[in-house]
C-alpha cells in the first residue's frame, strides 16, 4: 500500500529538521549536502503538489535553524535570507524567464555573477563607521551575538575608511576557512587525536561560533562581503555591481572573481569557467550565485518566503556523496607502499561515477573505522583520487569484521614489512615484484647510480612492459636488434644505449649499493657504507649491530638493509648482475688513488648556497675524493663547507672550532690533492 502523503511529508520534515540541527546548531552534518538537497527537494515537489498541506514551519518555508542559546541573541532588523537553487542549465533559464516575465520584459537581464562561498553567512553592523556587532544568519530573523569571535578576524574592519559611509551600513557577507588553514586545522586534530571537520564549512562555523573568542582567534578564517542589509543615512548606490565597489572601498573584503554580465549565456560561460577553476580557488564553493544587479529591478520583484526572486544559486555537481563498501582489496603502488582500496557500490560524484577509492593506509582504516559492509560519504573534489571521509554516522546496524593488513604482497608474495612510526606498509620484493620493476629500474640506471646514458624512463616502461626485462640483470643482455625492434627506437640509438650499459659495467662500489634501492638507503648512505665495509660481500652479509655503528645509518635503515640482503631474489639479482659482467670496484681498489685526496676520509657538512654549484654538486664532488658528507655539524666535524646565509650550522661550527671552508677553497684543495 503506497504511504500517504501526509506521512510521506512529515518523514521528510523529520529528517530535514534532523539533519538541519546537526548542520546549522551543531556544525556536525551526518549526510552529504546532495543528499540533503534530495530531501529536500522531495519535499518541495510534494507541498507543491499539494500545497493545503505547507506550513509556515516547514523546512522550505524556513532559513537555516533557531540560534544556539548559548549566545546573546541578535535580532535582525532586515531578515537573512537564503537563496533558491537550481542544479542544470534548463532550471536556470527558466529562472531568468520568470524574472522576465514579472518585470514585463523581453531584453536580457543585467545580472552580477559571484562564486558561492561555502562557509556561513553574517552580518556586520557598522555605525558611524565602527563595527557595532556582529550577528550570524541564525533562523533569518534571529541570529547568534558572535562580535568579539568576528573581532578577532584580521580582514574584518573594526573602523571603515573613508569618511563617506552612511551613518548606519550593515553588510553582510561569508565567513570561510581557506583550503590551507583547514587542511591544517585537522592535520592539527589528527596529529592530537582530536575530531577533525567534515569539510571547510563546517570547520568556519564551528570555528565561528565559539564561546571563547580566543578559539576563534587561532582559527584562519576569512570574510567575503556580498550584500548589505539595512543602510541609513545614505543611498549607497544603484547597482548591486556598484554597490560592492562601495564596500571595497570602506575596506570591507570582496571577492575579486565577481562580475557583471548581460544575459543567461554570459552567465552559463562564467559558471564554466569558475567551475574550470574551482580546484585551484583557495577557498572551497559550492557553485555561482547571479543577482539582478539594477537595485530598483530587485526591488520590484521581491521576496518569497525564504529567498529572494532576484538572486539564484547554480549549485556545482556534489562533490560528496553516498555509497558502501562492497570489498576492500590491497594494492601494490611502483615503490612498493601497499595502500587498501575500497571497491564502493558505484556512484555518482563529483562528475563521474566512482566504484574505487583510497584508503590511504591502516591507520586511516582505524581511524575512520572502516569496514566492508559500511555506508560511507564518499568525497571526489576535482582531480584528486575519491576518497572514503567517514562512515555514515548511525548506519552500521550489525557488527561487522575489523580490516586486517595482508602479511604478503599479493603481487608477488614476498613478506610486508611496516615499520614501527610509519603509516605505510610496504612489500620487501622490489625489483622481484612486479608492480616495482619499473621504478627499481629507472633508479638502478639513472646518473647517481649506474649511469646508463640513454636508458631513459619511458624505455625502461617500455622494457618491462613488453616483458623484455625483469632485472637490472636482463638490461645487460639486450641485444641492439631487440632494442631496434621497439617502437621508437632506431639502430644508432640501439647501439649507443649498447655502448653505454658496456660502460656502465665496472662501477664503484657505492654506486652499485645505491644502485640496488635498497630503501632510505641514498648516496650518502651506500657511500658511508662503501667506506666502511669496502666489498660488496661485506656489506652483504654485515649484521645489525655492526650496521648501525656505521655514520649516519639509524635502526630503522639498517633493519631495511638487513631485510634487503635477506631476501633470497635480491641475492639472485646481484648474483646474476655480476655473472653478466658487472665488476664491482671495491674500495680496496679505490683506497690507493684516494687516500692522497685531501679530503680523503674527513666528514665534511655543507650548509648555504654557494656561488657556483649546488650543494649536491658540492657533496658529488667531496664523496669522490672520499670524504663523509653529513647533515649535521658535531665534535666529530673536519670542515664546514659554507656558502650564502649559512645560519645556525656556522654558528655551531665556529662555536666548535670547526674549520670553515668556501667553495673557492674547497675546489682548490680538491684540485691539489689530485
Ligand atoms: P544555501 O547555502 O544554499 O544558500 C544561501 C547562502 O549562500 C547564504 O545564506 C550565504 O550564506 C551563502 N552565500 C555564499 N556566497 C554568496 C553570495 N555571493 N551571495 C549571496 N549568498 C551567498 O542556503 P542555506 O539555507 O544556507 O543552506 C542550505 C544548504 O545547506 C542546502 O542546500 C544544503 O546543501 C546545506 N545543508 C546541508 C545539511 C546536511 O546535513 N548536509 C543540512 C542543512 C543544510
Amino acid at each position: 500500500m503506497p504511504v500517504p502523503v501526509e506521512k510521506q511529508i512529515q518523514e521528510l520534515r523529520e529528517k530535514l529538521r534532523y539533519h538541519s540541527y546537526q548542520y546549522y546548531v551543531l556544525d556536525d552534518p551526518h549526510v552529504p549536502d546532495a543528499e540533503y538537497d534530495r530531501l529536500y527537494n522531495q519535499l518541495l515537489a510534494l507541498e507543491k503538489e499539494n500545497p493545503h498541506l505547507v506550513t509556515a514551519d516547514s523546512p522550505t518555508q524556513r532559513v537555516g535553524s533557531t540560534p544556539l542559546v548559548a549566545f546573546e541573541q541578535i535580532q535582525h532588523q532586515m531578515p537573512m535570507l537564503s537563496l533558491d537553487n537550481v542544479f542544470n542549465e534548463d532550471d536556470l533559464q527558466a529562472f531568468n524567464q520568470r524574472v522576465k516575465d514579472r518585470l514585463k520584459t523581453d531584453e536580457e537581464i543585467e545580472f552580477t555573477a559571484e562564486p558561492k562561498l561555502d562557509g556561513l553567512a553574517v552580518s556586520l553592523r557598522y555605525e558611524h563607521g565602527e563595527l557595532i556587532y556582529a550577528a550570524t544568519r541564525g533562523d533569518g530573523s534571529t541570529g547568534e551575538n558572535v562580535t568579539q569571535n568576528v573581532r578577532t578576524m584580521q580582514s574584518v574592519p573594526l573602523r571603515l575608511l573613508g569618511s563617506d559611509y552612511p551613518d548606519v551600513l550593515e553588510v553582510r557577507g561569508e565567513v570561510f576557512m581557506p583550503k590551507a588553514g583547514f587542511e591544517r586545522l585537522n592535520r592539527q586534530a589528527r596529529e592530537k587525536g582530536g575530531k577533525e571537520f567534515a569539510n571547510p564549512r563546517n570547520a568556519a562555523a564551528g570555528s565561528l561560533r565559539q564561546l571563547d573568542p580566543e578559539v576563534t582567534a587561532a582559527r584562519p578564517l576569512g570574510i567575503y562581503c556580498y550584500s548589505t542589509g539595512v543602510v541609513e543615512g545614505a543611498v549607497l548606490a544603484d547597482t548591486h555591481y556598484q554597490i560592492l565597489h562601495r564596500l571595497r572601498d570602506f575596506g570591507l573584503p570582496v571577492c575579486k572573481e565577481i562580475k557583471r554580465l548581460h544575459g543567461v549565456s554570459a552567465c552559463l560561460e562564467y559558471y564554466q569557467e569558475i567551475s574550470s577553476r574551482r580546484d585551484d580557488l583557495p577557498y572551497d564553493i559550492d557553485g555561482i550565485v547571479y543577482k539582478v544587479n539594477s537595485i530598483d529591478l530587485q526591488k520590484r520583484l521581491g521576496f518569497v518566503a525564504r529567498a529572494p526572486r532576484w538572486a539564484i544559486a547554480h549549485k556545482f555537481p556534489a562533490q560528496e556523496e553516498i555509497s558502501r563498501i562492497i570489498d576492500i582489496d590491497f594494492q601494490v603502488g611502483r615503490t612498493g607502499a601497499v595502500t587498501p582500496v575500497a571497491r564502493l557500490e558505484p556512484v555518482f560524484v563529483g562528475g563521474v561515477t566512482v566504484s574505487n577509492a583510497t584508503l590511504h593506509n591502516m591507520d586511516e582504516i582505524r581511524r575512520k573505522d572502516i569496514r566492508i559492509g559500511d555506508q560511507v560519504i564518499v568525497r571526489r573534489a576535482g582531480d584528486v583520487i575519491p576518497e572514503v571521509v567517514r562512515v555514515l554516522p548511525g548506519s552500521r546496524k550489525k557488527a561487522l569484521a575489523e580490516i586486517k593488513m595482508l602479511t604478503k604482497c599479493p603481487v608477488c608474495d614476498s613478506a610486508i614489512e611496516q615499520i614501527e612510526g610509519e603509516a605505510i606498509a610496504r612489500c620487501t620484493g622490489g625489483l622481484y615484484c612486479r608492480a616495482q620493476r619499473a621504478e627499481a629500474i629507472k633508479h638502478f640506471a639513472s646518473r647517481k647510480a649506474m649511469d646508463i646514458d640513454g636508458l631513459g624512463d619511458k624505455l625502461v616502461e617500455q622494457l618491462v612492459e613488453e616483458d623484455l626485462v625483469h632485472t637490472p640483470a636482463d638490461l645487460y643482455q639486450l641485444s641492439i636488434e631487440t632494442l631496434a625492434s621497439l617502437e621508437r627506437m632506431a639502430e644508432k640509438s640501439a647501439s649507443k644505449l649498447v655502448a653505454a650499459l658496456e660502460r656502465s659495467k665496472q662501477p664503484s662500489l657505492s654506486r652499485f649499493i645505491f644502485a640496488l634501492g635498497i630503501r632510505e638507503v641514498g648516496e650518502t648512505t651506500a657511500m658511508n657504507l662503501a667506506n666502511e665495509f669496502k666489498t660488496l660481500s661485506a656489506i652483504q652479509h654485515a649484521d645489525y649491530d655492526q650496521l648501525i655503528e656505521v655514520q649516519d645509518i639509524g635502526p630503522i635503515v639498517a633493519q631495511h638493509i638487513v631485510n634487503f640482503f635477506q631476501q633470497q631474489h635480491n641475492l639472485e639479482v646481484i648474483e646474476q648482475l655480476l655473472s653478466a659482467g658487472v665488476q664491482v670496484v671495491d674500495v680496496k681498489q679505490e683506497a690507493t688513488a684516494q687516500s692522497n685526496n685531501f679530503f680523503y676520509g674527513k666528514t665534511v657538512v655543507i650548509t648555504g648556497t654557494l656561488p657556483t654549484m649546488s650543494r649536491g654538486e658540492a657533496k658529488e664532488k667531496l664523496l669522490a675524493s672520499g670524504a663523509k658528507v653529513t647533515g649535521s655539524v658535531s665534535a666529530k666535524t673536519d670542515y664546514l663547507l659554507a656558502g650564502d646565509k649559512a645560519g645556525s650550522k656556522l654558528a655551531k661550527a665556529e662555536k666548535l672550532g670547526v674549520e670553515v671552508i668556501d667553495e673557492a677553497t674547497m675546489l682548490k684543495r680538491l684540485v691539489n690533492s689530485n
